[in-house]
C-alpha cells in the first residue's frame, strides 16, 4: 500500500492534562527497518507518547504523521487500521482465554468495536476461525511457545505472557509496532526470544518503537534512542552516543 515504507514522525508534539504538560515540543522520527527506543525516568512522558501515537489520546498541539498522513487525534481503531499496533504494560486478558484464542484476537484490533469487545469476540464464534487459529499457532511457534497454545493466558509466567502479547501484535500484521515495557519480567531465555522477534520484525521492514526500562536491552536492540525527561526530549542518538551522554547518565543516576 501507499504507506509501505512510511516514516512515523512527531512534530513539536504536545500533550497537557489540565495544567500538567506531559509532553512539550517532542519531535522524533521512527523509520521502517529500524528500532527506535524511548527511554526516560518514570513520569517523563513515554507512555503518553505511545498513547498519542496509537490514538488513545488526542494531541494538545503539534503534529503526528505516518508518511504524509496526519494521524494525530484519529480514533485508535482507525490508526490501527493503518497498521499501527501496540502491546500493553498490563494487558486486558479475559479469564481462562487460551493463548491461541488471545493471539487470534490480534486480527480484530483494527475493528471499530475496540479492544475490550474484540477480546471478548472469540474467534470460535466467527467464520474463518480455522485460518485465524492456524495463524495463531504459526506465530506461537515463531516465538517458541507453541506448547502454551491451549493453556489460559492468565496461567502463564509473566515472561511467557509478554511473548504471547508480541504474538498477538504480530497477528494484526502491522507496519508499526509499539512495544510498551515488553522486556519487563523476562528471564534471559525469554529475552533472547524477544530479541530474535524484534530482529525479525526489523528485517522484514517493520517500524519498531520500544518503551523500555531495561537499558542493556535498549542498547542491544535500538538503532536510535530518544531520551525524555519531564515531557521534553533531552537527547537523541545512537546507542553509543546515548551511552556517552552525560545528561542521560545524570538523569539515570542523579549524578
Ligand atoms: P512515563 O510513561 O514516562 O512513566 P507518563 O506518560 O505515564 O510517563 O506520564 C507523564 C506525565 O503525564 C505524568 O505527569 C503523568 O501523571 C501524566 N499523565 C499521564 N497520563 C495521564 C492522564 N490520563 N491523566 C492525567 N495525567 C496523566
Amino acid at each position: 500500500g501507499t504507506l509501505d515504507g512510511a516514516v512515523l514522525r512527531t512534530e513539536e508534539l504536545e500533550k497537557s492534562f489540565g495544567g500538567n504538560k506531559a509532553l512539550q515540543g517532542v519531535s522524533i522520527e521512527a523509520r521502517p527497518g529500524e528500532v527506535t527506543a524511548l527511554i526516560g525516568p518514570n513520569g517523563s512522558g513515554k507512555t503518553t507518547l505511545l498513547n498519542l501515537i496509537s490514538g488513545f489520546y488526542r494531541p494538545s498541539g503539534g503534529r503526528l504523521m505516518l508518511g504524509e498522513t496526519e494521524i494525530g487525534g484519529r480514533p485508535a481503531y482507525r490508526i490501527a487500521r493503518l497498521g499501527v499496533t501496540r502491546t500493553f504494560q498490563t494487558p486486558l486478558i479475559p479469564k481462562d482465554m487460551t493463548t491461541r484464542a488471545f493471539v487470534a484476537t490480534g486480527r480484530y484490533a483494527t475493528h471499530k468495536v475496540g479492544i475490550a469487545t474484540a477480546l471478548l469476540r472469540l474467534p470460535a464464534f466467527r467464520r474463518g476461525y480455522r485460518a485465524d487459529d492456524a495463524e495463531a499457532l504459526r506465530l506461537l511457534r515463531l516465538l517458541g511457545i507453541e506448547e502454551t497454545a491451549d493453556r489460559p493466558v492468565d496461567s502463564l509466567a509473566l515472561g511467557t505472557r509478554r511473548l504471547v502479547e508480541v504474538a498477538r501484535a504480530l497477528a494484526s500484521r502491522p507496519r508499526v509496532f509499539l512495544f510498551d515495557e515488553v522486556g519487563s519480567g523476562l528471564d534471559e531465555s525469554d529475552l533472547r526470544v524477544l530479541e530474535h522477534a524484534v530482529g525479525m520484525i526489523r528485517e522484514a521492514g517493520g517500524t519498531v518503537i520500544l518503551v523500555e526500562h531495561n537499558f542493556p536491552l535498549v542498547l542491544k536492540l535500538a538503532d536510535r534512542i530518544h531520551v525524555l525527561s519531564q515531557g521534553r526530549l533531552i537527547a537523541s542518538g545512537t546507542p553509543a552516543e546515548i551511552q556517552a551522554d552525560r545528561r542521560v547518565l545524570a538523569e539515570y543516576t542523579g549524578a
